[in-house]
């Protein structure tokens, strides 16, 4: 058990290894209750309270955690609970686990892959974008990404997201 060194969720630390907001809500919520885990059922009403989410939307959230923090699932009663139980063995860097070398590359396009705008003519800030996303079964692997524009990969991730009631559909397609 390595609780102790699990990062405080106001801490600097926890902050560049969660650039989400909804992640960072989700693990404050672990972190204040792991003395008493919550059921499934009880992170998805957090979830909905606090940020809106739907359940997709959070049953994901959770499974990205596992990236980064060790969940497991424990048996309580008649219930499993997620108790949040040191870091993972291999610790994700917050942008899915690609190494600086594969970023670099990505990026080295230096044009939006969507619309193709640049940062020196456009001013826009690129980010390495996997084209099917974690959740759906994508890869770290160089083939499954390119370079968005802040924008474009914003506007992408709602259109996913717009896409939730229909996941589990979608990922047995696209597997
Ligand atoms: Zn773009």
């Amino acid at each position: 058990m390595s609780e102790n060194d699990l990062p405080g969720p106001d801490s600097d630390e926890l902050r560049q290894l969660l650039t989400r907001e909804g992640l960072r809500s989700l693990y404050e919520f672990l972190y204040e209750r792991r003395a008493n885990p919550p059921t499934m059922v009880e992170i998805r009403e957090h979830a909905a309270a606090e940020n809106g989410e739907s359940h997709s939307q959070t049953d994901r959230r959770v499974r990205e955690r596992r990236n980064w923090f060790k969940l497991p699932a424990v048996r309580s009663g008649r219930a499993h609970v997620y108790r949040l139980d040191g870091r993972a063995d291999t610790i994700r860097d917050g942008r899915g686990g690609i190494s600086p070398r594969v970023r670099g590359e990505v990026l080295s396009a230096k044009r939006c892959a969507q619309y193709g705008k640049t940062p020196a003519d456009d001013h826009v800030k690129l980010e390495v974008d996997h084209k099917i996303p974690h959740s759906w079964g994508g890869t770290d692997d160089i083939e499954n990404l390119q370079p968005l524009c802040a924008q474009c990969n914003h506007d992408k991730q709602a259109f996913y997201s717009s896409l939730d009631p229909f996941e589990e559909q979608i990922r047995a397609a696209t597997s």
